[in-house]
């Protein structure tokens, strides 16, 4: 059986490995089909499939487009794009646009908190100056001591009603299916048990995706608890929608599960890969 890892980010967004290394890291720990999934940005394509060729990995080029639903930001995965396609490439540009006056906003209300400097110290992380993400506030606040770990970072600052949070309109739905539509992609959506849903909103979440095209969920993620692995399965069986599957990597010992430690698929779902390798 094939090892499919379909979410993973490299420091073209958040992560911290270029790529290539990227593409290795998750060849060691036995990936045999990978998929980039950088936010909002599709700019490490190239090297990644390169890398992944070399290796002799399958590779899928993918995306992980921030949208705005019902006020909630929900992440909806691209795979299967053409990189290049124009309509995706503009959109996701437009997208990307407003992150860095987010950051200094951001910085400004963690200096009232009693942390100077958040902008500049964010920024030594940051490999994409389109793409400066809490991630990189996380980790800065990590290094000077403010929190053990980027999870306690995102309990205590960056998310709602602590310091450093910033409201954020992304894409709507409708122009993220629009555009991984253009690039002849396949559209996920994203760690589904992450979101603070009423059960009644996700299922209108369900819907309104559906209706657009969309047809695939993530069920096996590194953002899912073992016991959402089952809740999203069954949901997927009921909605009839193919199932996907990767770690949400980040950065070596920085998620929750690593490429060896992820458990396939739970049995009776239809892969979203089940026709591509
Ligand atoms: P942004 O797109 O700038 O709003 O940043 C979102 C990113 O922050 C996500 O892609 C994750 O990498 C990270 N993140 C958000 N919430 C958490 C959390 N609770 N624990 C760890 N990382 C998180
Ligand atoms: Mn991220
Ligand atoms: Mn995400
Ligand atoms: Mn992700």
């Amino acid at each position: 059986m094939l090892k499919v890892d379909l979410h993973c980010h490299s420091n073209v967004s958040d992560g911290v490995l270029a790529p290539a290394a990227v593409a290795a890291y998750a060849r060691k720990d036995g990936v045999d089909a990978w998929a980039l999934t950088d936010h909002d940005e599709v700019g490490g394509i190239k090297a990644a499939r390169a890398a992944a060729r070399e290796l002799g990995m399958h590779f899928v080029a993918g995306v992980e487009i921030s949208v705005t639903w019902a006020g909630e930001t929900v992440h909806v995965v691209g795979l299967q794009i053409d990189e290049d396609d124009p309509v995706l490439v503009a959109g996701l540009e437009a997208t990307r646009g407003g992150r860095d006056a987010r950051g200094r906003e951001i910085a400004a209300q963690l200096a009232q908190a009693g942390i100077p400097g958040a902008y500049e110290g964010a920024l030594k992380y940051v490999g994409n100056p389109d793409l400066m993400s809490r991630t990189h506030f996380a980790r800065y606040l990590v290094e000077i001591g403010a929190c053990d770990s980027t999870a306690e970072v995102f309990r205590k600052y960056l998310t709602e009603g602590k310091p450093g949070y910033v409201p954020h309109r992304w894409a709507n739905l409708e122009q993220a299916m629009g555009w991984i539509r253009s690039a002849g992609g396949i559209a996920v959506i994203a760690h589904p048990g992450r979101y603070r849903f009423s059960d009644t909103a996700q299922g209108a979440l369900f819907d309104e995706f559906r209706q657009l095209g969309g047809n695939a969920i993530e069920v096996v993620t590194g953002s899912h608890t073992p016991d959402q692995y089952q809740t999203y399965a069954e949901l997927a069986r009921r909605y009839g929608f193919l199932a996907s599957r990767g770690t949400d990597f980040h950065a070596p010992g920085e998620s929750r599960v690593e490429f060896a430690a992820l458990p396939p698929l739970p049995s009776g779902l239809r892969p979203v890969w089940h026709d591509w390798f």
